[in-house]
């Protein structure tokens, strides 16, 4: 029970938590027990640094620190995600909020809001994001890409008060109003009047049922079931995008999915059913299939 009681620099609060995290096979143990330590302390990492072998001064809000670091490093260990303890994840150069009602956003739906913005940037179109979570995607596109309206949809409550909290932090008031959330299924959120798009985009659920039981406990038990399963094979929701997409687009617009790494081949076949031409699949950083992009026909 002492051995908390004689910690007493930043460094060994440091060390026994990355112990603890290391116990537990967490293979980023020391960098995740820094971010922890960094976020309990309201320290940056050059303060870190600077103070680590210091003394800590034996004070009440010391200690509250100390206990809810620890406190911390105990949900990680139990596989809770870093980025849902801490409530934010980068994406886009932005800091996003989130929690357990949204999907972590990943670096490989960069690829998606990169190809977007390479193709669609500085045209004034109008976009639509499907299933838009933490609207990670439809908040950078946003930001960085001069469109001139933009409709996020989730099927989610409580995912689109997390995306519309991010789109006020990160949105200054001018580009505001260019962004309206709406909740529902699909294209059911729309209102009936919503002008038809020159731009969709989605990062839908895509991983087949029976393949998330054998993901990491931390999205498995800890992100949401309904942002990742793309029922039996994957493919429910490209169908339903793909298929029903025609009368919300004007003619010549333009689709970009993002997709899983084997996904390719299905994405094309189901954008070719559909009528699309210009149909590609692109490779994200490392080298995988990422995203799917089709475009309409201009009569
Ligand atoms: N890329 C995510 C993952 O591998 C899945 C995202 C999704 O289903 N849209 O966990």
């Amino acid at each position: 029970m002492t051995a908390r009681k004689t910690l007493r620099t930043l460094q060994q609060l440091l060390d026994e938590g990355r112990e603890i995290l290391e116990g537990k096979g967490n293979q980023e143990a020391e960098l995740d027990a820094r971010y922890l330590l960094l976020d309990a302390f309201g320290l940056d990492l050059a303060h870190f640094l600077m103070d680590r072998n210091r003394a800590l001064p034996d004070e009440e809000s010391v200690r509250r620190k100390t206990e809810r670091y620890f406190s911390m490093v105990e949900m990680r260990a139990g596989r809770v995600p870093l980025q849902q303890i801490l409530g934010v994840q980068d994406f886009m150069g932005l800091t996003f909020r989130v929690n357990a009602h949204v999907l972590i956003p990943r670096q490989d739906t960069e690829t998606l809001v990169e190809t977007v913005l390479q193709e669609q940037k500085g045209t004034g179109k109008s976009l639509l994001d499907l299933c838009t979570g933490s609207g990670c995607i439809a908040v950078s596109l946003a930001v960085l890409g001069d469109f001139s309206r933009i409709a996020a949809t989730d099927l989610s409550r409580e995912a689109l008060k997390v995306a519309k909290k991010n789109g006020e932090r990160l949105l200054d008031k001018k580009n505001r109003g260019l962004l309206s959330f709406f909740q529902g299924d699909l294209f059911e959120a729309l209102p009936e009047d919503t002008e038809p798009f020159d731009v969709l985009v989605s990062n839908p659920p895509y991983i087949p049922s029976q393949v998330i039981e054998t993901l990491e406990p931390e999205v498995r038990d800890f992100e949401p079931r309904m942002a990742l399963d793309g029922s039996l094979d994957g493919l429910a929701f490209y169908r339903r995008i793909i298929g029903g997409c025609r009368q919300f687009l004007n003619p010549g617009g333009a689709v970009y999915l993002e997709i899983g790494y084997d996904q390719g081949e299905a994405l094309k076949e189901i954008f070719a059913e559909n009528g699309f031409i210009n149909v590609r699949i692109l490779k994200d950083a490392p080298g995988k299939d990422r995203v799917a992009a089709g475009c309409l026909p201009l009569a």
